[in-house]
């Protein structure tokens, strides 16, 4: 048992980073990123409405973005819909689903994240799976208003507020921010870190999924599974084979937060077990602009022509890269 390594104290946020510290030199993007395959809107726990993190990311350069909410396809079908105005960029439906790996030692809050990249907007059978996850998350969601009402922090009023949005998704990051807000938290991280952390006292556990459920049911809907923010994966890799044998296609190799030594197991990883390399920035929105993310983001372009190529899809283009003081 390694228990919980990004409760240690130098990870950069507990929210979603279910891997250890990262210590060594930063990736250095050799370009502006064209790619993020890993982006959360206020559909699920990020901040920005989907159209406005589609205009940030395209003004910061990025030609193909997957939108990955928790468990919902809302903002995607909303960017999609005919009514909507055209995007300035290439948009991936994607969505990310916390898979529950009991029984795995070791794993940061016991979870697996999956992402499902390319996943069919329009299947009614992987909507009702996903469906079934939020419902999930709003009774958890319920228990813990109810769990920091008794604590005497409560957000009752806030959290009326936020159950009311259609097909939306929620997560302990709102119930972080609405603390804060209430002046019971001094920051989103310190909310997560010391009250709603798995082991803190406002802890409730999460149902739904199991990591190979989560990878059949994107297969099934057309999408291609990678594992998220997994950065023990090098050092775990009969775990990954596991899943690959469940039918896993991605690994998330580059990663915002990994740092250059963890990318370069990572890829070694993934071309080992023939993966996909996929990459983004998991912005959310707390504490720093889409700009800020974007800068410490890369991901090469071979990510979204490998992940089009898995998906059969033509290749995206890009422009040429101009080299910086040319
Ligand atoms: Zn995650
Ligand atoms: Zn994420």
């Amino acid at each position: 048992m390694s228990g919980d390594p990004n409760l240690a104290g130098s990870a950069p946020s507990s929210r979603g980073r279910g891997t250890r510290p990262m210590s060594g030199p930063a990736v250095v993007p050799p370009y502006p990123s064209r790619v993020d395959l890993h982006t959360h809107s206020c559909r699920s726990d990020g901040v920005l409405e989907p159209r406005q993190l589609v205009d940030v990311a395209a003004a910061a350069g990025v030609r193909v973005l997957a939108l990955a909410d928790h468990d919902t396809l809302a903002g995607v079908r909303e960017l999609r819909a005919p009514s909507a105005p055209s995007l300035p960029l290439e948009l991936v439906a994607g969505v990310e689903i916390n898979s529950i790996a009991s029984g795995i030692d070791g794993l940061w809050e016991g979870e697996l994240h999956i992402l499902g990249l390319g996943v069919d907007p329009a299947s009614e059978e992987f909507e009702a799976a996903l469906e079934k996850q939020r419902a999930a998350r709003l009774i958890r969601f319920g228990l813990l208003i109810a769990r920091l009402r008794d604590m005497g922090l409560p957000v009752d009023e806030g959290a009326a507020a936020l159950t009311t949005a259609p097909g939306s998704s929620l997560g302990r990051p709102q119930v972080a921010r609405l603390l804060v807000q209430a002046g019971h938290a001094p920051s989103v991280d310190a909310a997560m870190k010391e009250l709603l952390a798995r082991g803190k006292p406002a802890y409730v556990p999460r149902r739904g999924l199991g990591p190979l459920d989560a990878i059949a049911a994107i297969r099934a809907a057309g999408g291609l599974p990678s594992l998220a923010h997994f950065g023990d994966a090098p050092r775990r890799r009969d775990l990954v084979a596991a899943l690959v044998s469940g039918g896993l296609g991605g690994l998330e190799v580059h990663y915002r937060h990994f740092d250059a030594e963890t990318v370069a197991g990572m890829a070694a990883l993934a071309r080992d077990l023939q993966l996909v390399p996929t990459g983004g920035s998991d912005y959310h929105g707390d504490g720093e602009t889409y700009a800020e993310a974007h800068a410490a983001l890369f991901v090469p372009d071979g990510d979204a022509v490998a992940l089009f190529g898995a998906l059969g899809l033509a290749a995206p283009a890009f422009p040429a890269v101009v080299a910086s003081g040319s």
